[in-house]
Formats: structure tokens, sequence, C-alpha cells
């Protein structure tokens, strides 16, 4: 069993994994995290969490589905805590689940290039699941599993409070949006949710089975490069008045 050292050590090592030489940003996470704590608050607490980091903590012991008994670890997302863009996919891998990290192996290669297509970088946006624990065999998530883990998505949503959120893939697409219609309906418009604009594009792990999918992919980022250009002239414009 970790120990609160061992925690604030491996969550430190993360961070700086993550954010570089935006360690002292992740200190000062890290630091609140300590204080809440040894305020001893409880873990039942999360959706009083204050930020992204806080949250993690009290909610990565979860067991609110079955998932959550055969787990090898809690993907809860990472990135840009205050991103503009929110990148949401499914359910965590086979890699996923023994990293504990969001997006690795070859389709977060994918992503990655994807995402370098139209000049963005994973330090720049932030990325989470729909699921925070791997279904078994990487099998659909059900329908229960998906009501008991929306609550924590939507608190990320609150807490990041994108201008953008990307959902990559059928079940993203249709949770956010709580719709039945189709991923390919679906796509070549934005959606307002929160305070969000929603593109809806294939997930990495389908353009890696069926690659006739890339073109339509390339065409909902460019909607999403597009969209998201207006809105940084417009908040520069706001900002110049
Ligand atoms: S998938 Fe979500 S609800 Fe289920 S155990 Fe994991 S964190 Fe909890």
């Amino acid at each position: 069993m970790e120990n609160w050292a061992q925690k604030v050590e491996r969550l430190l090592k993360q961070q700086i994994e993550l954010y570089g030489d935006e360690e002292v940003l992740a200190r000062q996470s890290l630091q609140e995290l300590l204080n809440s704590s040894l305020k001893g608050e409880s873990s039942e607490d999360w959706r009083q969490s204050e930020n992204l980091f806080i949250m993690n903590d009290r909610i990565s012991s979860c067991l609110q589905c079955p998932l959550g008994y055969t787990r090898k670890s809690f993907v809860f997302g990472n990135g840009k805590g205050d991103a503009d863009i929110l990148v949401i996919g499914e359910a965590p891998g086979e890699e996923e689940d023994r990293q504990g990290f969001v997006f690795v192996g070859r389709a977060g290669e994918l992503l990655d290039k994807i995402l370098a297509a139209i000049n963005l970088r994973r330090q720049d946006i932030y990325i989470a699941n729909v699921l925070k624990c791997r279904p078994p065999q990487n099998r659909d998530p059900q329908l229960t599993e998906i009501a008991a883990c929306l609550p924590y998505l939507h608190k990320q949503i609150e807490l990041i409070n994108p201008a953008f959120i990307l959902c990559l893939g059928r079940i993203a697409a249709q949770t956010v949006l709580q719709t039945t219609t189709s991923l390919e309906k679906l796509r070549g418009q934005a959606y307002p949710f929160m305070n969000a604009s929603v593109i809806v594009t294939y997930h990495p792990a389908a353009l890696l089975r069926f690659p006739q999918y890339k073109r339509a992919t390339w065409e909902d980022v460019k909607l999403l490069r597009k969209l998201y250009d207006e809105w940084l002239t417009q908040k520069s414009m706001n900002h110049g008045r």
C-alpha cells in the first residue's frame, strides 16, 4: 500500500514527466494536494475539488463500477489544466492501463501526429477518457459503466473549462452529446456543450484498423483548427478593446 510520501513522489514524477520545465507549477499543485490531505478532507468530497490534481487524488481509488476491480491503473487524464482544447477518448487500453497515462502506444503516437498536423502539442491541450479504468479485453464500455463514470468527466470539463472539445470515436461523441446519432452523422459541425464547442471525429485506434477514415479525420481536425483560430482572433480583439 502506497503511503502519502510515496504518493506525492509518484505524482511529482508524473507531473515533471508531463510538464517538463513547468515543474514549479506541478510543485504548487502538489502542495495544494498535500495541504488538503493534511486537513483531513474526505475522498467523498471530489465534487468540491478546486483543481484537477485534488480531484484525481480524491477519486483515484474509485470502485463505483466493476472496472475498478480489474484495472491495473486508474487513468485520470493528462495535460494542461486550463487548456483551450480538451480531447476526449473512450477508455484506457492495455498500455494505458499498464502505464497510468492516456493515449500511450500506437494510438497515442497517431494522435500526436494528428495534433501536430494542426500545430498542436500535447502540452497545449488536456486529454481524458470517458472511462478512467480499462474494460477487460478492450470491449466497448457498458452503459452502466459510462453512467457511473460520467460525473467525473463532467467535473473535469467544469474544472478545465475548455473552449473546444474534440471527441474521438462514437462512444466519446455519443456520451458527451447524449445522443444515439451515428458518428458519421455527427461529424462536420460544432455542437454547444457547457461552455465549449464540441467537434467529433474518429478514434485513432479505429484509424489504425481502417486507414480509409484518415481523410475524414483530417477534415474534422481542420474544422477544429479553423474554429479555434477564429476564437483566438476574437479573444485577442476583445482584449485589445
Ligand atoms: S471506470 Fe470510472 S466509475 Fe468505474 S471504477 Fe473506474 S473511475 Fe470508477
